[in-house]
This record gives C-alpha cells, structure tokens and sequence, in this order.
C-alpha cells in the first residue's frame, strides 16, 4: 500500500496515514446544512473530500463512508445563539422545515452527481437519531460531563483534560469579551460549554421538538455527527472531514462528546478543507449571495470545467475564485479533453509502462493528496512517448480518483436542467415574434448570448448550441 501522507489538523503536521484495522478506512463526513442551495465554496470541500475517498480505494483500502445531513436547528452563529438557520429557510420559503430540507438535499446530491463527487455509502438525516442522542446525552451526564441548567442540557468542557486539543486556544483565549461571537449564558459553568439538548428555545417558532428525559425540545448541533458517526462506524474513526470553519467550535466538541463517551481516543485523523473566497472575502450562506453550481452551468460552464478548478489548486490553501481564471481552466479542459478523445482505440497497452506511470500518480497524490501534480502526470502521460492505447488505460485509471470524466463523449454533458431552461427561453421568444415585441425577443437571444448559448433561427424553427 502506498506511503499516502496527510496533513492531520489534530497533530498539525504531516503524517502517514494509518489505519485501526488493516485496510480499512472509517471515514466520517459532515454533511450541508439543508436550508438553502449549497455554493460552490461548499462544493470545493465536497468534491476534495470525494478525491480523499476514491484516492484511499485506489491504494487498496476498503473504505466506509458515512455523513449526516443537518436538516434540525444549526444556529446562525457557530456559539449556541442566533438565528435557527432551518427556520429561517422555512420562513423565506413559505414551506415546512422538512419540505425544505428535501428540498435543498435533494438539489445537494444533484450538484454532487454533475461534479461527479460520489454519495457516501452511509446518509443520515438528523431528525431521524433523536433517540440515539437522548442515549447519548443520558450517557455524558450519568458520567458527570453534562449537567442541566436552565431547561438546558449543557457539556462541561473543564471535564476534560485537552478539550482545545484540536486548535491549540487555550480557554483564555474565549474568556467573555475576547471573542466576539462568545456571549454571557448565566447557565453555563466554563463560557466555553455548550447546549447538547434545549428545552428552552430561544426561537419562539422553534418547529421541530421532540419528547426527552429533561423536556420537550431539540438536539445541539454538534451532537448529530457524534452519534450518526459512532453509531454507524463503530468506536474508531480513522479520518474525519469538514471545512475549516468547523474545526471550532463544531469538531472541537464533536470530539468533546464522543470521547466522554467512550473513555478513550477516537478519531485518529482530521482532514479539514481551506475555504473558497471570492475577492472580497469567504463566500457563505449566510451572507445570501453566494454562486451555485446551476449558475455556472448557466453561463456556460461544463462542472467538469468547476472540478478541474478545484482540483487544480491544494485543498489546504484557500481559493480566491474568479471568473478569469474559471475560463482559463474552461480553455485547459476543453484542450485537455478534446486531446484524450482524439487519442487512437487501436493497440495494446504495454503493462509495464501502464505499471510505471500508475505509480507516478500513486506518489504525486501522496504528497498530502496533492491532485494539481496529480493531474501534471496526467499530462506527462499524454506527451509520453508511449501507445495510445497505454494512454487512454492510464487515463481512464487517473479518473477513477479525478473524476474528470476525460473520456465521456462531449455531447452526453448536456444538462436536463439547462435544456429546459433554454428550451423555456426559446417558447418565450416565440410568443414575443408573435407579438412584434422584438425588442423582448432580442433581449432573449441576448440573455442567452451572455451564457454562451446560440440560438439559430431554421425553417423548422430554433435550435441551440453551447458555445464552448
Ligand atoms: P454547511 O452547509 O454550512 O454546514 O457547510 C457544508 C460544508 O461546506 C462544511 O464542511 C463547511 O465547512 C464547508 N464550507 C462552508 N463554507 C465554505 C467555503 N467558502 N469554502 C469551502 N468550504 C466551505
Ligand atoms: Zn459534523
């Protein structure tokens, strides 16, 4: 098995990866919160988590993949205040929590398919472990780790010997007033603890509430991951993922939780995504505007060209995105993907060569997953001078961890959703010829232009084309 070497969040440096059990790889996801569309930035941690998965398989592991969808509370702000962000969606929306929470995970697992980023084989919604945390909970306070206060369920982090174990703060550093985000809650014994169960909400219109030893109420956040997780990947975790916006306070008290729980270590490595930006800062939910995959695809963008993006940069460095450089990778996929096509069927390939240049890749990727030399040996392979037959193997090989789809036919890309939308656009036009209203009709062709989609007018009426 390949020497992959990782950048660990938990022991800040670069180590090899290892496993509990022989070949076997647990690994745990935290999923998206379902109260709007996921963005891109969301996308980018996603699809480096996707490669992280399929990278393991193609060394040889076994790998259990497991991740929660969080469709109850998550308040606005990472400290247990603020708004209720499901709520909040369901307000906005004129719809119940849990029709929005289909409804947005649904549109989460459509993006996932077009970025090729597989679904984990384990996919849990929050609402459906109520039981599992109340065990839980009735665990931490029967080991004195928990204790009520206010009609809440708190987590007493001076139990703990390293609570900040995963980002180095030391407590000081969150004394009140020090960070902003950190307010006064008279119930609290350490201003660092947090809510593992309300009974009382601090949203009047709070609309999921279950029965519980200590009231009517609902989980903290923070609780779903730990037991979704163990619940379903046992008492070890090999490898835990996320952005790293949650490495505090989310993951800190994940691990909080789970090893009061279980009285002994539990996750070996933390995988933690850097941020995708946009020019003026991090692009996030919260804010409302954000860019989504759909609004790429509509201004012509292939997500192959969206992952090519993503791949091409280190997952632990932030990406500032921009519309340039997006068409400079559009520019390098196109090239990229019309040479791999052209590459001849015909031939053997040379197993000895094949063998060679697996192992390149195999190695470049080992370098704390880095895809952008992953993706130099790919082209490497493309200038060998080895049979075109070595090279499509290869690439089809390479693939399996990228995902770039290089040797799909281009045509078979085109989107149900934007067929619609342009077929929507051209009925649109038409009405507005009949009409005499060419002002609006052009306006149409225009709009269409600027997505890169060509209308032309035939005797037998419109047709369309993406302009790559
Ligand atoms: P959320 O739906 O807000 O819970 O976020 C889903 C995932 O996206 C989490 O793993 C976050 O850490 C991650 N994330 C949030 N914002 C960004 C961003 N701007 N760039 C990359 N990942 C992000
Ligand atoms: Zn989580």
């Amino acid at each position: 098995m390949e020497n992959f070497m990782l950048y660990n969040t938990l022991t800040k440096s670069v180590d090899p990866f290892v496993t509990y059990e022989n070949g076997k790889v647990n690994m745990y996801t935290c999923g998206p919160t379902v109260y709007h569309f996921a963005h891109i930035g969301n996308l980018r941690t996603y699809m480096m988590e996707d490669v992280l998965e399929k990278y393991l398989k193609f060394i040889g592991y076994d790998v259990k993949r497991a991740m929660n969808i969080t469709d109850v509370g998550h308040l606005e702000s990472d400290a247990d205040e603020g708004e209720d962000k499901m709520v909040k969606g369901a307000v906005r929306e004129h719809k119940t929590v849990l029709e929005i929470a289909k409804f947005y995970e649904d549109a989460f697992f459509a993006d996932c398919e077009k970025l090729n980023v597989r679904k984990p084989d384990i996919v849990v919604s929050a609402t459906s472990y109520i039981d599992e945390y109340i065990r839980l909970i009735k665990i931490l306070i029967d080991k004195d780790y928990a204790y009520k206060a206010g009609g809440n369920i708190y987590f007493d982090i001076s139990k703990l010997e390293d609570y900040y174990c995963l980002t180095g703060h030391s407590s000081e550093n969150l004394a009140v007033g020090v960070r902003e985000d950190v307010s006064e809650d008279e119930n609290k014994r350490n201003n660092g603890d947090f809510v593992l169960w309300f009974t009382k909400s601090k949203f009047a219109d709070q609309a999921l509430r279950w029965e519980s030893p200590w009231g009517v109420g609902y989980p903290g956040w923070h609780i779903e991951c730990s037991a979704i997780s163990m619940k379903n990947l046992g008492e070890h975790l090999d490898i835990h993922c996320g952005g790293v916006d949650n490495i505090f306070p989310h993951h800190t008290n994940e691990i909080a939780q789970s090893e009061a729980v279980l009285g002994h270590k539990w996750c070996t490595h933390w995988f933690h995504v850097n941020h995708l930006n946009t020019k003026t800062g991090k692009m996030s939910k919260s804010k409302g505007e954000f860019l989504t995959l759909s609004l790429l695809q509509e201004k012509g963008y292939d997500p192959m060209v969206y992952r090519m993006f993503c791949l091409q940069s280190h997952y632990r460095n932030p990406l500032v995105f921009s519309f340039e450089t997006l068409d400079n990778v559009k520019a390098a996929y196109n090239k990229l993907h019309d040479k791999v096509l052209s590459l001849s069927k015909d031939g053997e390939v040379n197993k000895e060569e094949f063998d060679s240049y697996r192992d390149k890749f195999a190695s470049a990727m080992a370098n704390d997953l880095n895809t952008s030399m992953g993706i130099t040996t790919l082209y490497d392979v493309l200038k060998a001078d080895i049979n075109d037959a070595t090279k499509r193997a290869l690439i089809e090989e390479f693939d399996k961890v990228l995902s770039l789809d290089l040797l799909k036919e281009s045509d078979s890309g085109v989107d149900e959703e934007l067929t619609k939308y342009v077929e929507d656009m051209i009925e649109k036009r038409k009405s507005a010829k009949a009409e005499k209203n060419y002002s609006l009709a052009d306006e149409i062709r225009n709009e269409l232009l600027e997505k890169n989609i060509v209308l032309k007018d035939t005797k037998d009426g419109t047709t369309w084309s993406i302009n790559k």
